[in-house]
C-alpha cells in the first residue's frame, strides 16, 4: 500500500509544482492570503475533501476534511501559504503548502481500507500573528493522533526545539509641558520606557542563557522642546521553555511597574501578537518520519538541533503529538528568509524535496494509522511531556 501512496503523489507531482511555482510568483502577506487560500482550498475540494473556508473566525485559514465524522486515527496535516514583504516565498511555505496537499492526496488513495480520517488545516500568517495559536486555544486539535508539516530549509534535518515566545507592548502615558519652561509640571513617559529598557538589561545576568529578550521603540515623542506625554515599545522574549518564558515575562513586567512608579507614569502592557509555545517535538513520530525518509533515499539527515526562532506549530504540540521537520533544498550555504532561498523553491532541488516531504509525510501518517503499536508509543509519549 506504500507503494500505491507514492505513485499516487508521484503522479501529481507536476501540478502540485505547479502550484508551488504559482504561490511563488504570487506571494501574499500573512492574513492577506486570499488567492493562495483560495487556490489550494479549491484543489481539495475539486479532490473530494470536505472543505470549510474561513474557519476559526480567520479569513484566510480552511480545514478540509476526509473520512468518516469522528474516526480514529485522526491525522492533521498543516498547509502554510504567508510570504514574506520584498522576498516573497523566502520561508518556502509555497513548499510547504504543496507537501501537505501531496501527502493528502496520497493518503486519500488508501483511506478507504486503512480507516482513520484526514484534516487538512490552512493556518495563515505564521510569519506574523501566528494563527495555530488560536486554533490551539479553540480546541482544533484536541484528540488529534499526531499532527504533521514539513518545512523547506537549507539542508534536511530531524524534527526539533523551537521557542516559546511572548509579544508585548509597553505604553506610557506621562503628561506634555513645555520641556523649558515648565518642566516640572510634566511626566515623562519616554524617561519611562528608557528605563523600561535599562531594567531589561539589568534583569538580563539574571535569566537563563537561553532566553532572549529584545525589543524596540515605537513611539519616543514627538518634540524635544515637549516632554513626552506617550511612549512604547514592542518587545519578543522567548525562552525554551513555557514555564521559563512565563517566570521571565513577570520580571519584564516588574521592570515596566518599577520604570512607571519612579517617573510617575502610568504603564499599560498588552500583546500584540499571538504567544508561541516551544515545540515540544513527539520523539516516536519523528523516527516514524525520519525512517520513512530514508527509506525515500534522503541519506544526509542532520540531527535535530536546539531550535532559535519561534513557529506556531509549538503551540499545536502542547495539543496533540507533532513533528515539524526540516527538508533541504540546497546547500548549508543556502539562508532562509532571502531571495535566494526563494528562488530555490522552484528548482528541481525544490521539486525533488516536495516529492519526499509528500511522501515521508503520508507514509508517516499511514504508519501511524495501521500500527496501534505505534499510536501506544506516540500516546505515551505525548502524555508524559503533559504532566
Ligand atoms: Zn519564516
Ligand atoms: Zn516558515
Amino acid at each position: 500500500m506504500k507503494n500505491k501512496i507514492i505513485a499516487e503523489i508521484e503522479n501529481r507531482l507536476d501540478e502540485l509544482f505547479d502550484i508551488g511555482v504559482w504561490l511563488y510568483d504570487n506571494p501574499e502577506l500573512g492574513e492577506k492570503e486570499f488567492r493562495a487560500s483560495a487556490l489550494l482550498a479549491e484543489y481539495l475540494e475539486k479532490n473530494g475533501f470536505d472543505v470549510e473556508r474561513g474557519v476559526y473566525g480567520l479569513e484566510t485559514a480552511f480545514r478540509a476534511r476526509l473520512g468518516d465524522g469522528d474516526a480514529e486515527p485522526h491525522i492533521v496535516l498543516f498547509c502554510e501559504y504567508d510570504a514574506l514583504p520584498k522576498i516573497g516565498h523566502g520561508c518556502g511555505h509555497n513548499l510547504i503548502a504543496t507537501m501537505s496537499l501531496g501527502a493528502a492526496m496520497g493518503l486519500k488513495s488508501v483511506l478507504k481500507d486503512t480507516g482513520g480520517r484526514i484534516s487538512v488545516f490552512g493556518t495563515p500568517a505564521e510569519e506574523t500573528s501566528g494563527t495555530k495559536g488560536v486554533l490551539t486555544n479553540k480546541g482544533a486539535f484536541d484528540g488529534v493522533t499526531a499532527a504533521m508539516m514539513v518545512h523547506p530549509n537549507a539542508v534536511t534535518e530531524e524534527s526539533g526545539a523551537s521557542l516559546a515566545m511572548h509579544a508585548l507592548k509597553f505604553e506610557f502615558f506621562g503628561k506634555a509641558a513645555h520641556a523649558a519652561a515648565k518642566p516640572e509640571k510634566g511626566i515623562n513617559a519616554l524617561d519611562a520606557l528608557i528605563l523600561l529598557f535599562n531594567g531589561i538589561n539589568a534583569l538580563r545576568q539574571h535569566v537563563p542563557s537561553d532566553v532572549r529578550i529584545h525589543g524596540i521603540i515605537t513611539d519616543g515623542g514627538v518634540a524635544p522642546n515637549i516632554v513626552p506625554d506617550y511612549a512604547a515599545a514592542k518587545f519578543y522574549i522567548r525562552s525554551k521553555d513555557k514555564g521559563v518564558l512565563e517566570a521571565v515575562t513577570a520580571k519584564v513586567r516588574r521592570c515596566a511597574e518599577g520604570a512607571a512608579s519612579m517617573t510617575g507614569a502610568s504603564c499599560d502592557v498588552s500583546f500584540f501578537e499571538n504567544t508561541y509555545d516551544n515545540l515540544r517535538t513527539n520523539g516516536t513520530l519523528s523516527d516514524i518520519f525520519t525512517a520513512n525518509l530514508m527509506a525515500l533515499g534522503e541519506k544526509d539527515i542532520f540531527p535535530a538541533s536546539d531550535g532559535v526562532g519561534s513557529i506556531d506549530i509549538g503551540n499545536v504540540s502542547y495539543a496533540a503529538p507533532a513533528i515539524h521537520p526540516w527538508i533541504g533544498i540546497g546547500d548549508s550555504e543556502l539562508v532562509i528568509h532571502t531571495k535566494e532561498f526563494a528562488d530555490a523553491t522552484v528548482t528541481d532541488k525544490g521539486k525533488e524535496a516536495l516529492r519526499k516531504g509528500a511522501c515521508a509525510l503520508a507514509l508517516t501518517a499511514y504508519d501511524v494509522i495501521t500500527s496501534e503499536e505505534n499510536r501506544r508509543k506516540i500516546k505515551e509519549e505525548f502524555d508524559i511531556g503533559s504532566v
